[in-house]
């Protein structure tokens, strides 16, 4: 462990210079972190850009959340995937209204409790928007330690090895070098080893096993995305944001044979709450909460 006190100071003097803009990056507004960061939970950061500032615009606030239909939330959501994130966004910002007087919780426990806000996204609002000392570990920074340490990790051995090496007061641009770090150098499939500024503290180096891919947080192959329910109502999802869809042309408006499994789809995004039926038609929930 003595040898990560280097790594940080090396790693920080690398890649301080070199963080990648995002719109995300540029607010401290924990609310627009709070959105960024549920937004870029499962999907890729290429996506999420030109979404992010149109959804803020509709949604600046908590409060202005709460007061959008969630149906014109979900139209801005469109092409993002996973849409119950859009309405846990909105639950989210329900709950801070109701409970936290519109203003997003400084609090690790506190926020974790909002919908759809695991650890990693509550230690993100902490380092992002507050500045706290939390260490944010993505899959990107677990590969990193996984392999610097030479050795599969447990989740609960990362985190806790993160949390050791985060230099005090500067945990917005450590998690951010970090994980620009982990992205651009120490790529999952193709490690810049020879060019890279830490090589002298890895204990890998790209040398056999790689440790990374049996360690905790790092990615797992996708289940397949073609013939997937998730593909059948992501299409219909996509479909409802131009109009309502009859109930009997659901199954065609997914692409799918079998007007029973349709059906069970369909059922399943009400019952998710994203869409409603109403007089013998789908249409996108448009609850005012
Ligand atoms: S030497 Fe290779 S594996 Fe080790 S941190 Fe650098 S890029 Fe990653």
């Amino acid at each position: 462990m003595g040898r990560l006190g280097p790594f940080t100071d090396d790693l920080l003097a690398w890649g301080l210079s070199r963080l990648r803009e995002f719109p995300w990056r540029a607010t401290r507004d924990p609310w627009h972190v709070l959105v960024s960061e549920v937004m870029l939970q499962q999907t890729n950061v290429g996506r999420v850009y030109p979404r992010f500032e149109r959804f803020i615009a509709l949604a600046p606030t908590p409060a202005a959340c709460v007061a959008v239909p969630l149906a014109d939330l979900l139209v801005e959501w469109q092409g993002m995937g996973y849409p119950r994130r859009c309405r846990n966004i909105q639950e989210a910002a329900r709950v801070i209204v109701d409970r936290y007087d519109g203003v997003v919780p400084r609090d690790l426990g506190a926020l974790m409790e909002l919908p759809g806000i695991g650890p990693y996204t509550a230690r993100a609002i902490l380092a992002f928007a507050f500045g706290d000392d939390a260490a944010v570990v993505d899959t990107n920074v677990a590969r990193v330690i996984a392999r610097v340490h030479g050795r599969a990790l447990k989740a609960r051995e990362t985190q806790e090895i993160a949390d050791g090496m985060l230099p005090r007061g500067l945990a917005r641009d450590w998690n951010q070098v970090i994980m620009d770090f982990g992205a651009t150098v120490c790529d999952a499939r193709m490690p810049s080893c020879a060019t890279c500024p830490v090589v002298v503290h890895c204990a890998w180096r790209g040398a056999g096993e790689d440790p990374a891919r049996t360690t905790a947080f790092t990615s797992r192959p996708q289940a397949r995305f073609e013939g997937s329910d998730r593909q059948a109502r992501g299409r219909l999802m996509k479909r409802l944001t131009e109009g309502s869809v009859a109930v009997t042309a659901v199954a065609e408006v997914m692409q799918l044979d079998d007007v029973v499994r349709a059906e069970r789809l369909a059922a399943s995004l009400v019952g998710d709450g994203l869409v409603e039926l109403v007089d013998g038609g789908y249409r996108l929930s448009s609850t005012r909460r």
